[in-house]
């Protein structure tokens, strides 16, 4: 099977039970916490996350897969170039791994193909493919069938590719062997906490969806905590510093699929650029990528967030402040109240 994963770019995989009752308790107290902010899909779904056979009958085991996703070109440096965007205020920071192309259709449609491979050596085979989806415990079947172990950011990390790869599951009707688990190796680490610049991870091993800049700007609708936009700084899509933060990411792993090389316009273009598209143009440059689904408003959004970050950083020069300001005015009547409520917030800092 390892073979068969890995001609389809998995790294790895692994087989895991269905019985996740011992994650029930945690699970709970983390929706009664409202932790999960406005995914009101995480609470719709309540403990069927936890219970397989429930979201599909008839499960008895769950095949798990990792593929690895830094694209082909990324320098041996890769986290000082990642955090020295950070010193650009006026450039826009699009997640490492939002950057090519829609993952969750890249995924989905291998791992589809896997369990056809599967069921063509074991007989017809009942399953069903999820990757990042809502009533799967994605992470939790990852660590107990030997991906890795769970960082203190929550995240799945590996020993011999860092926390940088996505995760897939095939539910199936057929009892497979399971896999072991790997031991833990964070130790006495806290570079993610440390990191985190909303403080979003809360205690070790428990994040605040409503705190974490990749919720703010993909997950939630509406208008961004005030006290949580400046934090924000220009991180305009998801956001990578507790996996920058992280040592095991020296081991982080390059993709060999090319769907994951960065798309035009998604590395190193000014916030001034992006904020310029309308909404023919974010539809066109966004096809068959992730940033797609999240619509031009939420888009405009949060570079509006970005952009009063920028105005109110040092050193920029008066051509550059009226550039911004100029992109900010012109977005100022936008249709909708979410884009004019930002920009006006924007246009406020450069006065702050
Ligand atoms: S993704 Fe960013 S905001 Fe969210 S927990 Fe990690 S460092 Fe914090
Ligand atoms: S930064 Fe440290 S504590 Fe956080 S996941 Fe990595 S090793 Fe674990």
């Amino acid at each position: 099977m390892q073979d068969w994963a890995r001609e389809l770019g998995f790294s790895q995989i692994g087989v895991s039970g269905v019985d996740l009752s011992s994650c029930e308790d945690g699970l709970l107290q983390w929706l009664q916490a409202g932790f999960h902010g406005s995914m009101d899909y995480m609470a719709a779904h309540g403990l069927k996350r936890a219970r397989p056979a429930e979201l599909v009958p008839g499960t008895v085991s769950v095949i798990t897969a990792r593929m690895d996703y830094l694209p082909a070109a990324t320098p041996a440096d890769w986290q000082a170039v990642e955090w020295a965007r950070l010193e650009r205020p006026q450039e826009a920071i699009i997640s490492v791994y939002d950057r090519g192309r829609d993952y969750h259709k890249v995924l989905r449609s291998r791992l589809q193909k896997l369990a056809e491979r599967i069921a063509q050596e074991v007989g017809p085979l009942g399953h069903r493919a999820f990757t990042d989806s809502a009533p799967v415990m994605e992470a939790e079947l990852a660590r107990r069938s030997g991906q890795g172990w769970r960082g203190k950011h929550t995240l799945v990390l590996n020993r011999d590719a860092g926390s940088t790869f996505f995760l897939g599951e095939i539910y199936v009707d057929m009892a497979l062997p399971e896999t072991a688990p790997v031991t833990a190796h964070c130790g006495s680490c806290s570079s993610c906490i440390d990191a985190c610049p909303t403080g979003a991870i809360v205690a070790p091993y428990r994040v605040d969806a409503r705190r974490c800049i990749s919720y703010l700007t993909i997950e939630h609708d509406g208008s961004i905590p005030l006290e949580l936009r400046p934090l924000m700084a220009n991180r305009i899509y998801g956001c990578d510093d507790c996996q920058l933060a992280c040592p095991w990411n020296k081991f982080a792993q390059r993709s060999p699929l090319p769907d994951f090389d960065v798309r035009g316009a998604m590395v190193g273009s000014t916030l001034v650029q992006l904020f310029s598209w309308d909404e023919a143009t974010f539809l066109r440059c966004t096809e068959g990528s992730p940033i797609r689904r999240i619509g031009h408003v939420r888009w405009l959004r949060n570079i509006a967030v970005a952009l009063g970050n920028a105005l109110h950083a040092t050193g920029l020069g008066a051509d550059e402040q009226h550039a911004i300001r100029s992109a900010l005015q012109a977005r100022a009547a936008h249709d909708s109240s979410v884009v004019r409520e930002h920009v006006q917030w924007a246009l406020a800092q450069g006065n702050a």
